[in-house]
């Protein structure tokens, strides 16, 4: 444990329709890394190996990152892939926070598993409960499921007032979305 770590850990859920909930995790883990606190994401749904921005910052800067997914979209082929690799995703999340050793872990899009029933919202809410208790959880992902939303200290719903994808049908920007 540094000696700038809060003694009782706080678990943070970024939800909602508008864009910031990931980015908002990652300006997070930027904040506690600068305070030589220990960070670690964990991405849900995306790539495994996925190169996008904060992947090669993370290397750069030797923070882990890792993502354990087949880029999973509502045309997904293979649902039942889809869902092992997050079943499996989340045996990786829950080894690391049950190790203690990370002051802040990011459980990156980890809502949509729950909500899809892929992984149990009881043990997952269990599991975050139960952690050592320095750690600092945050959740990210649409819709959050109330059993997450109940175990929470900070929620914060993203509204999507604005955004260009929609309002003028840009297509996603490297460095902006990913
Ligand atoms: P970001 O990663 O930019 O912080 P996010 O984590 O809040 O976004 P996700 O639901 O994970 O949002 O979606 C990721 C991608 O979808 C990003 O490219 C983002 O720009 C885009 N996006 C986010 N919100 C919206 C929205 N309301 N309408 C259309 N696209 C969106
Ligand atoms: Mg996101």
């Amino acid at each position: 444990m540094t000696d700038t770590q809060i003694p009782n850990g706080l678990m943070i859920i970024n939800t909602g329709d508008g864009k910031g909930k990931t980015t908002a995790a990652l300006g997070l883990m930027m904040r506690a890394w600068g305070r030589g606190m220990s960070v670690k994401m964990f991405q849900f749904l995306k790539h495994t190996g996925a190169r996008f921005g904060e992947h090669r910052t993370a290397e750069r800067a030797g923070i882990s990152i890792e993502s354990r997914g087949d880029g999973f979209t509502w045309l997904s082929k293979d649902m039942d892939e889809t869902a092992a690799i997050a079943i499996d995703q989340w045996a990786h999340c829950k080894a690391a926070i049950n190790a203690g050793e990370t002051d802040l872990i990011v459980l990156d899009e980890a809502t949509y598993p729950v909500t899809y029933g892929w992984l149990d919202a009881d043990e997952v809410a269990s599991t975050i409960a139960n952690r050592p208790p320095h750690i600092h959880i945050v959740v990210t992902g649409r819709d959050a499921h109330e059993k997450l939303v109940s175990i929470a200290d900070v929620v914060t719903e993203m509204e999507d007032v604005k955004h260009p994808y929609r309002d003028y049908g840009f297509k996603a920007q490297p460095g902006l979305d990913f």
